[in-house]
């Protein structure tokens, strides 16, 4: 990061505008309650720095028409970086909270830190040359990732990535001097979001049911989430649900997520005789598209009577993710289960199914009154969200911004 530190005044002001912007100048004067003549000169030190702009000319009123002023978009930028299991997606949002772009870049075979890191670099960069910035217009970056992360941004484990104890915060924080946040379990993120402003905004508990390229649950209750002692709460993926089946990166064989996660499912698929396999789905596979693509071809095609090899074998993996819910619901007695994850979104052959199948797997289901629900808030978004987070931390307590008096 390399800004000119701005004097507290100026940072009051420059709230204001970011606030309110864009204002004429004498109105910010009465909102602070400050002189004009106090106000003119942050204004126009702010102008000379970059951070402020004029955008137009206000009403048409008697007298002269007042320049308005607003927060300059074009000084800098936050960045979110979401590292997912086998892409990264990334998104920029301007100064003032505006989104200005995003990418998603494929991961090699190669998933290292190192390699992950470098080709956020090559994925950021080709990004802020896009809307003619640098790395030193980044005023803050978020990183997120499906792994517990400790308060310094070390990732303790990410089993999907296989990394344990990497310093994820403390590398990005060298390479980009600016203010970093890293967190973990994308799992709780999407938990808080649906309890906040999502499907359970009215429910006093709800569960979080994700399977996408990994399989994992969340539950909060009265607004408060249950972490667990390690923040392992939910991580149901790790579970064996088929001993001496699937390798998982995590080391071990047949863990749920391992079986009947986005990956887990394809590879189930690939091992079946090219014939069995419907053409679409063939076509999908051989084209390499992204896991997510496959996985909906395949239920596209699925038929719940059919007990031909690719319906059955489909059948099984749809089995597996509803035992994972049953077990969610038997665990925490939820008002409402979201069912979030790409496995889940636009593919009602699969949440149909999971639904029926939770009705014969769970003890009590009528007695229940469980409200079983799509999440509203959407996953995808998650690299622009936490851009967004750290934009709104940064207006709140601009570290390394604001000189000290
Ligand atoms: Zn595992």
């Amino acid at each position: 990061m390399n800004f000119a530190t701005i004097r507290p005044m100026d940072w009051q002001v420059l709230q204001v505008v970011h606030r309110l912007g864009p204002l004429p100048q004498h109105k910010l004067a009465d909102h602070l309650g400050r002189q004009r003549s106090t106000v003119n000169g942050a204004t126009q030190r702010l102008m000379a720095s970059g951070w402020l702009q004029k955008v137009g000319q206000s009403g048409q009123g008697r007298g002269r028409p007042a320049i308005l002023l607003a927060v300059n978009r074009a000084i800098g930028c936050f960045a979110g970086i979401d590292i997912a299991a086998d892409e990264l997606h990334l998104a920029l949002v301007a100064a003032d909270g505006h989104p200005m772009g995003r990418a998603t870049v494929v991961l090699g075979e190669d998933r290292t830190l190192d390699m992950v890191l470098e080709q956020i670099d090559l994925a950021l960069r080709g990004l802020l040359s896009q809307i003619d910035l640098g790395l030193k217009n980044i005023l803050g970056l978020w990183a997120g990732i499906n792994g517990a992360v400790d308060r310094l941004g070390n990732v303790v484990t990410c089993a999907s990535l296989g990394w344990h104890n990497e310093p994820l915060g403390k590398l990005l924080t060298e390479k980009y001097e600016t203010n970093v946040l890293v967190q973990g379990a994308a799992t709780a993120m999407n938990a808080a979001a649906e309890s906040l402003m999502g499907a359970g905004r009215d429910a006093s508990s709800l569960a979080y049911y994700r399977a996408g390229q990994g399989i994992s649950a969340r539950f909060v209750q009265q607004g408060r989430p249950l972490a667990g002692a390690t923040q392992r709460a939910g991580e149901l993926g790790h579970v064996v649900v088929e001993p001496g089946g699937r390798k998982c990166p995590c080391g071990n064989r047949g863990c749920l997520e391992s079986v009947a996660s986005g990956p887990g499912i394809v590879a189930g698929v690939k091992e079946l005789d090219r014939n069995d396999i419907p053409k679409r789905v063939l076509k999908a596979i051989d084209e390499k598209l992204p896991t997510q693509e496959i996985v909906h071809a395949c239920f596209d095609h699925y038929k719940e009577i059919d007990t031909k090899p690719f319906s059955t074998l489909l059948y099984r993996k749809m089995n597996f993710i509803a035992l994972g819910a049953a077990m969610v619901v038997a665990a925490y007695d939820p008002e409402v289960l979201v069912l979030g994850g790409y496995l889940f979104e636009n593919n009602h052959a699969l949440r149909d199914g999971v639904h029926r199948r939770l009705r014969e797997m769970v003890l009590d289901w009528d007695l229940r009154n469980l409200k079983v629900v799509e999440g509203e808030v959407i996953t995808q978004d998650r690299a622009v969200g936490g851009a967004a987070e750290v934009c709104q931390r940064f207006w709140a307590n601009p570290r390394g911004v604001v000189a000290h008096d």
